[in-house]
């Protein structure tokens, strides 16, 4: 469809990126100035504004990313959810959100939107009428996450995004586990994507940035709120986000391929019972994941077989660090019921399929090889 765009790796490698005019140097240089002149410009430039020029050149990166006209972004991802839906929902509206959600997410939801006066309906599942039942008259936005933490379980965007269109909803998606490599929900109809910019963006656990991208009308709107709320980010930072950037596409090629190696040993494994991974045939929406992603992600789960301890068994992995967070170019694991959802009962957490055998999977771009050793090794250790 595309003739004319150019590539992914092109893309990452050189666009927003800001000509050195005096030194002719090959990087972007970093303007850390908090004060620009401001008579007779035609740009007013302040950090929080978000327009310095090397957060308004690396939002071109971004939204060309994402096929969108426009890109924000913010000082981590949690900023970027919170800033967008405060621009979209006001005291009496209603959010339509979905049930498996990243944790932070869910927090900010139930704890501050009341103080708004904002109203909300996590839904019952993730299927399209799971979201259409839960809209009342007065639902301004339908928010998304797909694949979701830590099931992996995947939403069908383009049908989401259709329903809400018909009923002018506004749509959005935390596209943060796919990544724009692996996803553009914008190009499916969504109306404004975000990432945690923490993730794949950074890729090497040392950047906490959040992003959001659309269209110029949406984006304006976004801009109006958030110079008042403040959530911009340093100079510094976006400088060296744009420089990990360059090698996003690269990075989640691998990973995203380590990962479909791994899912498929793992499932072939005697000690693990269950492979929770999108690019497995046998995951239930592994055929809609095919329809609507371009590679599966580099996000998995497993089960380790009754009788083997999980807590033992991650303590027991030497390459293989455990970590709360994900996506980095070093493989991590994390167990969901010691950490995101160590609040709920253990009912609870058997009603949302999280069991105390689960194991989250962030796959890096070592060797495929020496990740299985690794596994095999730890899972000895423990028997
Ligand atoms: C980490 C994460 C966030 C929050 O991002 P921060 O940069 O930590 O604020 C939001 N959504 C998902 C899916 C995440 O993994």
């Amino acid at each position: 469809m595309e003739k004319d765009k150019i590539g992914l790796n092109t893309i990452c490698t050189h666009v927003g990126e800001i000509k050195d005019e005096q030194f002719k140097g090959a990087v972007s240089p970093m303007y850390l100035s908090s004060s620009y002149e401001f008579l007779d410009v035609d740009v007013k430039r302040y950090p929080r504004y978000f327009n310095t020029p090397n957060q308004e050149h690396l939002s071109k990166k971004i939204a060309a990313l994402e096929n969108a006209e426009s890109a924000m972004i913010f000082g981590s991802g949690m900023a970027a959810i919170s800033h967008m839906f405060l621009a979209f929902l006001q005291s009496g509206d209603h959010l339509v959100v979905q049930n498996t959600l990243y944790g932070g997410t869910v927090n900010f939801i139930k704890e501050e939107f009341p103080k708004y006066g904002i109203e909300y309906t996590f839904t019952n599942g993730y299927t399209v009428e799971d979201f259409e039942n839960a809209i009342q008259p007065n639902t301004k936005l339908i928010h998304i996450e797909t694949p979701s933490n830590p099931l992996l379980t995947i939403t069908n965007i383009k049908a989401v995004a259709e329903m809400a269109k018909a009923k002018e909803i506004l749509t959005s998606i935390d596209n943060t586990f796919a990544s724009p490599v692996n996803q553009n929900p914008l190009d499916l109809g969504i109306d404004m994507v975000m990432h945690s910019a923490t993730k794949y963006f950074g890729g090497h656990s040392d950047i906490c940035a959040g992003a959001v991208a659309s269209k110029e009308e949406h984006m304006e709107r976004i801009w109006n709120v958030s110079k008042n709320l403040g959530g911009s980010l340093s100079d510094m930072t976006v400088w060296l986000l744009e420089r990990s950037m360059k090698t996003m596409g690269l990075r989640v090629k691998a990973q995203t391929a380590n990962a479909m190696e791994m899912a498929t040993w793992l499932d072939d494994h005697a000690d693990v019972s269950k492979v929770y991974y999108p690019g497995l045939p046998s995951h239930p929406e592994h055929d809609l994941a095919k329809s609507q992603m371009k590679g599966f992600g580099a996000m998995l789960s497993f089960e380790l077989r009754e009788g083997l301890n999980s807590y033992r068994f991650q303590k027991a992995l030497k390459l293989i660090k455990s970590s709360m967070s994900l996506a980095g170019i070093e493989s991590t694991v994390i167990s969901p019921h010691l950490t995101s959802h160590a609040l709920l009962t253990e009912e609870e957490r058997k009603a949302v399929g999280i069991s105390d055998q689960l194991i989250r999977f962030s796959v890096g771009i070592e060797e495929a090889k020496d990740l299985k050793q690794d596994i095999d090794t730890a899972i000895a250790a423990i028997k």
